[in-house]
């Protein structure tokens, strides 16, 4: 039987939280209350107490911390930079979106480091990240990828291999070679989450859970609890930004979807290979993500219903039959040999998408910041944005927030059912594209549509 939903397989794995922290006791004052309790807000914690201990944080969190995104991901921590480098250059210089690279490939360090040193075990796995090609379309595409990363300052990080080399690392059936990008590594997300909301609280700020903000304003928050007052207030709500008040086009929900196999037989092991456990993912234009698990068990993710009009949220996680029927046929034509095995549990959440696909990270005069639209890498970006955040609120003028993603202010996402048109779309165009390269076809144009449609690309 395949567990559906219930947030994550990562929390059938450490168990869901048996009881709640005490939400908010009534109205409140606060130096700076952080909205949202997942990797955004407990980094921002985590740095404004490094930064000032007796700062006093507080953080609200509707559900639980680890709730959101950062409890249900694929533990990717990549220090990966997926997201525009030249929009970010058209506001600043190519040495700016330079330094934006290298500070974010910092952040594996730095999660790894703060783990360590807190005692945080959440799985982590030091290892390169994989991106393998499976037709003549997707090598081209590999090779550009690898080209624009080493043009844009990842040289020495990021390299492709041959089909030859791809075959030693892991065994994925008409693997024409491979991207490769050194120092990432794996994760358990819920396991760093819950890890992260101790340490924070260790530290000294205050996680008030089952406490909803429904309304922000400069100085304050409303929530079902009472009022928060605090002169700094950060928004860290990601993929669940829509549902706040006069937000609702700020940023996309876009779904992902996972699933996960049983434990597999060291035989099965010996025939797909992947001893380096790299994090893994194709160059489909509706690209898939991997992880060999702490037990030996493959995670996919993908897509699958990409987003629901009115920016409609899941229900705990909960997917639909056809996005786990998708991510099925995918483990099966990059693993055939666990074709056999038991899917244990399948789910899925939702990420934020800014208009220009351009993450942000800022503080308005008004004292109200925000960070997020981090496009589906961030597990490492969440943290270069808490110590950009914690930076801001203390309002030191730091290399970070001279980064060029610091306050920049996308327009908002058309009114539906534009919104539902266009990312149907595009991804309807992406599935198309790769469709017609599986095929045997040259690099596809459907798929620039698809990314104009949306100003993706
Ligand atoms: C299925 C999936 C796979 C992914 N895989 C990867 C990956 O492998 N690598 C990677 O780098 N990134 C990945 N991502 C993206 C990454 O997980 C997120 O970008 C990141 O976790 C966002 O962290 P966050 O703290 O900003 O948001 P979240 O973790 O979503 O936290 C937001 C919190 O705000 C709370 N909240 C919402 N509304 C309110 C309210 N009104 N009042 C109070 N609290 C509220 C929510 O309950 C939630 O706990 C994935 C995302 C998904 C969904």
């Amino acid at each position: 039987m395949t567990t559906l939903g219930q947030l994550s397989f990562w929390y059938a794995d450490i168990g869901l939280p048996q009881s709640r922290r005490a939400p908010l006791p009534g109205d409140s004052e606060a130096d700076v209350a952080i909205i949202g309790a997942g990797y955004t807000g407990l980094w921002a914690a985590w740095y404004l107490k490094q930064l000032d201990p007796g700062l006093r944080v507080t953080l609200v969190e509707k559900h639980f911390a680890g709730y959101g995104a950062s409890g249900r991901n694929g533990g990717w921590l990549s220090g990966g930079f997926s997201w525009n480098h030249q929009r970010y250059a058209e506001t600043s210089s190519p040495e700016a979106v330079r330094a934006l690279v290298r500070a974010m490939s910092g952040t594996v360090d730095e999660v790894i480091a703060v783990a360590e040193e807190q005692g945080i075990d959440a799985d982590i796995r030091r290892g390169d990240e994989l991106m393998v090609a499976t037709n003549d379309a997707q090598h081209e595409r590999l090779k550009t990828e690898t080209e624009h990363r080493v043009h844009w300052g990842e040289e020495g990080r990021v390299f492709a291999i041959g089909a030859d080399e791809t075959r030693a690392r892991i065994r994925i059936p008409g693997a024409r070679g491979a991207m490769v990008v050194t120092g990432t590594a794996r994760i358990q997300p819920a396991k760093l989450v819950r890890g992260l909301a101790e340490a924070v609280e260790r530290a000294g700020a205050v996680i008030h859970e089952e406490t909803e903000v429904n309304g922000i304003a400069p100085g304050m928050l409303t929530t079902n609890r009472g009022c928060l007052r605090a002169p700094v207030i950060l928004r860290c709500t990601e993929g669940f930004t829509a549902t706040l008040p006069g937000l609702r086009r700020e940023w996309l929900p876009m779904n992902s979807a996972q699933i996960v196999t049983e434990p597999l037989s060291p035989e099965i092991w010996a025939q797909i290979g992947w001893d380096g456990h790299e994090i893994l993912g194709d160059f489909d234009h509706t690209y898939c993500y991997c992880q060999r698990t702490r037990e030996g068990r493959i995670t996919v993710g993908a897509r699958g219903v990409p987003y629901k009009f009115g920016s409609r949220l899941d229900r705990d996680g909960t997917p639909d039959a056809e996005t786990v029927r998708r991510l099925i046929a995918i483990l099966h034509r990059h693993f055939p040999a666990a074709r056999g095995a038991r899917i244990d549990h399948a789910w899925c959440g939702v990420l934020g998408v800014p208009r220009d696909w351009c993450a942000t990270v800022g503080l308005g005069a008004d004292g109200i910041g925000w960070a997020g639209g981090y496009v589906g890498t961030g597990v490492s970006t969440a943290n270069l944005a808490g110590r950009t955040l914690a930076d801001l609120a203390l309002g030191r003028q730091t290399d970070l927030t001279a980064l060029p993603w610091v306050n920049r202010r996308p327009r908002a996402w058309e009114p539906e059912p534009l919104r539902w048109l266009g990312v149907r779309a595009m991804y309807r165009l992406y599935g198309l594209a790769d469709r017609a390269e599986a095929a045997g076809g040259p690099p596809s144009r459907l798929a620039a549509w698809g990314n104009r449609l949306t100003g993706r690309g």
